[in-house]
């Protein structure tokens, strides 16, 4: 019977179809996309050796060398094609590096691979693994390739099943189907060797791969081609769970979003495609050893393999090079301000959140340089050691009672005395010292325990109040600061209530001081929870007004009872220019009912000054830094 040739050709059109497909989508760069390419071409080629035994076959006076060098082709390359498949399955769980130097594996990969190919090469000499005399039959030896697929196949049932966190199910699926489909298609094809469906199964299983493994919009993102946020996450995360050590060259646009803002669409994308062809530039001068990322916003990351540490660092020193260059954009000369930094991880990052909350916005915390900069440059180090130990040192300072809560006065210049004090957070940790407040309730908000830490602060100043010795020294109030994410909080409002109720104060005692930053995507709730509060009979301050981010339409907005004017306005106070803006400034939130916090006072030069514009309030060093309540105490009865 002759030997059908229909599924051999339709193996052929899938796999050439799979082949232009992963080249005109892209998917040629990374081990994993270039070791699937390899496996379709493989199979491929296998194929076409196939049709060509086949044809000789079915032609009965094929010449004998013909026939050998057609079914050596087909045995030959179909045999390597099997652990090329195994590579690509390491590669998809991203564990090439810890395989690498295994001997064991290493014996597994080439031994059976050798073996065969051996004993392919020399069967015209041999004749031990087919024959081709009279019919094409399987020799006595055929069996070693047979065995040599078995153990490949254990081998990646195996791993598969030892690595299994690191495949998601769908790929998981999707690169094993290639066994049992395979292992049918052998089955069919031994009962019915004219059939030739072996080739068939494969390149139906390659599809199968291509869908569930190998897809590219999950993690392609279009306007780059760059890989996606969510690959870089994915990897990154991976890389830090198999200790796999990499380099990151870290570039964000600093100004990206204020052109988008400003430019337009059009034009952004126009400085996106400048940026992305430079870093494909730089890339391509080391060898393209990077992965290559975009995770919007003008961030780029590109990931470099610790062999490729040097590469790393000159590819970095190119791009800075390359950026700086002067180029315009319709006419218009453009900063970017990229920021380069690179990072060593884990060494210098030392977990996977840490890198990705640093990598977010380290462009705004530090001062443009055109040169590769180093982690510990753009990166406060108190803030990167803390913010990565940050829930521990909480959860510590709340368990071991370290937090506490310092008093500084605020004197009142109508009353010629202390009225008020601020209440400011301190943490002394036994590892980290002292630890800011700016730096801990920026980490603590990151991390969502501002909640807990606001909620002690306000119990500390409730239980003072409640306790009398705060109504003996004449203080009308405390002001207690809220941050941005505890305005986000829902029930923020019943929270505080509840506490004062608890401590039996009431409202007239307490001043809440917020503070804007720059996203204000929390209006509603803010607005909702301070309102609430506001009904309650809690009077609110405007924090650190004149530092840009409280404006004048929130104070128009929100109902506030008094403005604290930020220490760094009121530090210009001998600029001639800055009196005519400080003067009008508290004319105009008088006109408007305000009462006026001055902070960050020092000199008695300041105090005369805000005294004379008529600020009702004045806080300052020039009276107390803030200290702990006993001190505090004995400061104030000291005035009286
Ligand atoms: P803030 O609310 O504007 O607090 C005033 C800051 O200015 C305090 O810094 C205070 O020590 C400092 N200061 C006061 N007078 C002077 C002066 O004459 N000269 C100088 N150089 N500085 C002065 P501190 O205590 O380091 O607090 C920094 C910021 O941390 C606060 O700014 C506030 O935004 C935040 N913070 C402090 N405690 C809390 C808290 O319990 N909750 C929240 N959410 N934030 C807090
Ligand atoms: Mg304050
Ligand atoms: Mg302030």
């Amino acid at each position: 019977m002759g030997k059908s040739l229909s599924y051999d050709i339709a193996a052929i059109l899938i796999l050439s179809l799979l082949m232009i497909s992963c080249i005109v989508r892209k998917l040629t760069s990374g081990s994993s996309n270039r070791l699937f390419l390899t496996f379709i071409a493989l199979n491929w080629i296998a194929t076409l050796f196939d049709i060509w035994a086949a044809v000789l076959d079915n032609a009965n006076s094929a010449s004998h060398f013909a026939l050998q060098l057609a079914h050596s082709g087909y045995l030959f390359v179909h045999n390597m094609s099997v652990p090329v498949y195994v590579l690509f399955v390491i590669s998809l769980t991203d564990t090439w590096h810890k395989v690498r130097k295994n001997i064991f594996v290493q014996l597994l990969m080439w031994v059976p691979l050798l073996t065969v190919s051996l004993a392919i090469l020399t069967n015209p000499f041999t004749k031990k693994v087919f024959l081709v005399d009279g019919g094409y039959q399987h020799g006595e030896w055929f069996f070693l390739i047979f065995l040599s697929v078995a153990i490949y196949i254990l081998f990646v049932i195996a791993y598969t099943i030892w690595y299994r966190e690191l495949l998601e199910f769908t790929k998981f699926c999707a690169v094993m189907s290639y066994i049992p489909i395979g292992v049918v298609a052998m089955l069919v094809q031994m009962q019915v060797p004219s059939a030739r469906v072996e080739m068939f199964g494969a390149a139906i299983s390659i599809l199968i791969i291509n869908f569930g493994a190998q897809r590219p919009e999950e993690i392609v993102d279009s306007d780059t081609q760059f890989m996606k946020y969510s690959a870089y996450a994915a990897h990154m995360k991976r890389n830090y769970r198999n200790k796999k050590n990499v380099d990151v060259v870290m570039l964000n646009l600093g100004k990206f979003s204020e052109i988008n803002a400003l430019m337009g669409y059009d034009f952004a994308m126009q400085v996106l495609d400048d940026v992305v062809d430079r870093i494909r530039h730089a890339n391509m001068i080391s060898g393209g050893k990077a992965d290559l990322y975009y995770l919007d916003r003008g961030r780029f990351r590109m990931v470099f393999n610790e062999k490729d540490r040097e590469l790393a660092v000159e590819t970095a020193e190119a791009l800075v090079a390359s950026l700086m260059e002067k180029r315009d954009f319709n006419d218009l000369d453009l900063t970017l301000q990229p920021i380069v930094v690179l990072a060593r991880c884990p060494e210098e990052i030392k977990d996977f959140k840490m890198l990705m909350t640093f990598g977010m916005d380290f462009h705004e915390k530090v001062k443009f340089e055109p040169r590769v900069m180093h982690v510990n440059e753009v990166f406060h180090k108190g803030l990167f050691e803390i913010q990565g130990n940050i829930d521990e040192i909480i959860e510590e300072a709340l368990e071991f009672n370290r937090f506490q809560v310092y008093y500084q006065p605020i004197y009142s210049i109508e009353k010629q005395k202390f009225v008020s004090a601020e209440a400011l957070l301190r943490l002394f940790d036994p590892t980290y010292g002292f630890i800011s407040p700016e730096i801990l309730v920026t980490a603590a908000e990151r991390s969502g325990a501002i909640h807990r830490i606001g909620d002690y602060v306000l119990e500390e100043v409730c239980r003072f109040i409640a306790e009398g010795e705060f109504h003996a020294l004449g203080l009308e109030y405390i002001e207690v600061n809220l941050s941005v994410t505890q305005c986000m909080r829902i029930n923020l409002a019943d929270k505080i209530l509840g506490i004062m109720a608890k401590h039996r104060v009431s409202a007239e005692y307490i001043n809440l001081e917020i503070t804007e930053t720059a996203a204000s995507h929390t209006q509603e709730v803010m607005a909702e929870n301070l309102q609430k509060l506001n009904r309650a009979g809690i009077s609110l301050s405007l924090d650190d007004y004149g530092t840009g981010y409280s404006n004048i339409k929130r104070v128009i907005q929100l109902p506030l009872k008094i403005i604290k004017l930020d220490k760094t306005f009121v530090d210009e106070q001998d600029n001639p220019k800055m009196r005519v803006v400080l003067k009008n400034t508290v004319a105009m939130l008088k006109d408007m009912n305000m009462e006026i916090v001055v902070e960050g006072i020092e000199t008695q030069e300041m105090l005369d000054f805000f005294a004379e514009l008529q600020c009702d309030f004045i806080q300052g060093y020039f009276f107390s830094k803030p200290v702990p309540k006993p001190e505090f105490v004995s400061f104030i009865k000291s005035y009286e």
